[in-house]
């Protein structure tokens, strides 16, 4: 029996200026990985779960006031990503270092999301775990005892863009499955 509901926060992107490559459909950053994150939620309701979420007018200092003063299991970062001449493609998820507690479930949100990534027989999208060894403020355990920054495709190319805004609900399905099953999390009857 568990004595304790876990605690998840959701860190949507807040960069509106990063836009959507021209033909994607991909609007920009934090409106696009916001309907993500609404997908999530709506999985996640079903669960045993206390779920937090920032929001725009909230900073990096307000969410690391809640993951202590909550004692949140697992703050969520979820981006897209970009890259210069738009060539780079695939997904990463970035950790504190090689060392932090956070690998395992990293490596589970990375391996589920991957695996319905389209383009996954390309070695060159298949980027892996990243360590940010403090560079991001949202995986630094210094803000945040459990950090960890999802960037699930890139938003300047094309392809991956696309993807995105056409299977939000099966990345967020994705992304849960790992929670749910890391966390051994129950349906609320
Ligand atoms: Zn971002």
């Amino acid at each position: 029996m568990k004595n304790r509901k876990i605690r998840i926060f959701l860190s949507p992107s807040r960069q509106k200026y990063n836009l959507g490559i021209r033909g994607s459909g991909y609007t920009n950053e934090m409106q696009e990985m916001n309907k993500l994150c609404d997908e999530i939620e709506n999985i996640l309701k079903k669960y045993d779960v206390i779920l937090y979420r920032n929001s725009y007018e909230t900073f990096i200092e307000d969410w690391s006031k809640i993951n202590h003063e909550e004692c949140i299991d697992l703050h969520l970062a979820i981006h897209s990503n970009g890259s210069y001449g738009n060539w780079k493609k695939g997904v990463e998820n970035w950790i504190h270092d090689s060392y932090s507690n956070t690998y395992s479930l990293a490596k589970k949100i990375y391996d589920e999301v991957y695996s319905i990534y389209p383009a996954n027989n390309n070695p060159i999208t298949n980027r892996g775990i990243k360590y940010a060894n403090g560079f991001l403020a949202e995986t630094n355990p210094a803000y945040f005892s459990f950090g960890m920054n999802l960037e699930v495709a890139y938003h300047d190319n094309l392809e991956d863009a696309k993807w995105i805004v056409s299977n939000r609900k099966d990345i967020a399905k994705a992304i849960c499955k790992a929670l749910i099953d890391y966390y051994q999390l129950e349906k609320i009857k």
